[in-house]
């Protein structure tokens, strides 16, 4: 079922194809390959598929299947909900309130937004991660138009105070959009009880295929599309249906929701293992991210003198995959940008290391990892200039 070599321990980058979502697929990409537009049997046959599966993502989140629109990644439901939002409702305000810490797909759609006219304040978070309400409520004005917060961080894992900021906009106009690429299957995501207008969802995290998406948008939101012609996904993407994609993105929901207990159960157990195993193994480290109010199987440790792509890289000749926390690039060693708005102390920033736990991650893959992790920090601490040997 799942390749037994190498550990996987980087779930919130991709996560592995379900093999009963591979199985769904399998006819789409062979005998069923009528295009939903089509009026005759194998039209009909695509497009019963891809509003199955709609119905299948709506009942994921509680919402209806026609607020669902299918896109061709997170960062495209991203871009929509942004870009969407603020040109459609330009004539009521300009002003849009996001964080310092979204996914790039959000932070460089808001500077793309700045550079056309709209105005973009970007919220502080605190050390954990954490955004602060009262700074929120003292940047709404009333020209705002969206407030984008995301559901759980991708990086550290913090989940951001959703309810709370739905109580502060209410009657007050605003839509509400939040990236819940990280939390589809980890969470019971439910719009109506949260109060969410729009809502991103990622097929790759969460046991789909990579280059499909969701975006859920509120019935009566007004929104602007941005890909215009055949007018598929009710006007708002045009473009003849991924229907294969689609159809593995509904039954990847269907697990996600049938499993959530499950695997919540799962994720967290595994977490706590690791986690009480690599403190108790390993001296000086921080735990970045909210210490209970976290993303279930997310867990990103700072470990003091060392640099983080050295133990990515020295793990994987063990067949076992992490990520930095740190998202350097080849040419610049800068420290995450994520970390840098918690304020983390520098010589921490530099050695983080992301673990994502995912729903075929087992105990003995926590044991390797835990078995193999202190040498390799120890082997580079020593070689470590900053490294305190007495
Ligand atoms: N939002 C978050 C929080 C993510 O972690 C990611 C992917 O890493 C995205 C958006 C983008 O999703 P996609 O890879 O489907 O474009």
């Amino acid at each position: 079922m799942t390749d037994r070599r190498t550990i996987y321990l980087d779930n919130s980058a991709t996560t592995q194809v379900h093999p009963e979502v591979i199985d769904t697929i399998q006819p789409y990409l062979s005998e069923k390959y009528g295009n939903p537009s089509s009026i005759y049997h194998k039209g009909r046959e695509a497009k019963e598929a891809v509003e199955d599966a709609r119905k299948k993502v709506a009942d994921l989140i509680n919402a209806e299947p026609e607020e669902i629109i299918f896109t061709g990644s997170g960062t495209e439901g991203n871009n929509m909900a942004l870009k969407g939002i603020a040109f459609a409702n330009k004539n009521r305000g300009k002003h849009i309130i996001t964080t310092k810490i979204e996914h790039k797909s959000i932070l460089n759609s808001a500077g793309w937004l700045e550079r056309n006219g709209f105005d973009v304040t970007y919220l502080n978070v605190d050390e954990n991660g954490t955004i602060d309400i009262e700074q929120l409520k003292k940047e709404i004005r009333s020209d705002t138009i969206l407030v984008s917060v995301m559901f759980a961080n991708n990086e550290v894992g913090t989940i951001q105070p959703i309810e709370e900021i739905k109580d502060i906009l209410k009657n007050k106009n605003i839509y509400l959009h939040t990236d819940a690429v990280q939390t589809a299957g980890k969470f019971d995501l439910d719009v109506k009880e949260l109060g969410i207008d729009l809502l991103t969802l990622s097929g790759h995290k969460m046991h789909a295929t990579k280059g499909i998406g969701a975006l859920y948008i509120k019935k009566g939101t007004k929104i602007e599309p941005f890909l215009h012609g055949g007018g598929q996904e009710r006007n708002l993407r045009s473009g003849t249906e991924n229907v294969p994609e689609i159809v593995g993105m509904g039954k990847a929901a269907e697990i996600a929701k049938k499993d959530l207990e499950k695997n919540r159960i799962h994720l967290k157990k595994l977490e706590k293992k690791l986690k009480e195993d690599i403190f108790r193994k390993i001296p000086e480290l921080i735990l970045n991210g909210h210490p209970e109010k976290r993303l279930p199987g997310n867990l990103n440790i700072s470990f003091k003198y060392i640099e983080g792509e050295s133990v990515v890289l020295m793990l994987d000749e063990k067949d076992i995959c992490v990520s930095t926390g740190s998202a350097c690039t080849s040419n610049s060693l800068k420290p995450s940008y994520v970390l840098t708005a918690m304020k983390k102390d520098p010589v921490f920033m530099h050695g983080s290391i992301r673990f994502s736990i995912g729903a075929f991650n087992t105990e003995e893959d926590i044991d390797t990892i835990t078995k193999t992790l202190p040498e390799i920090i120890k082997s580079l601490r020593a070689i470590s200039p900053l490294y305190n040997k007495d």
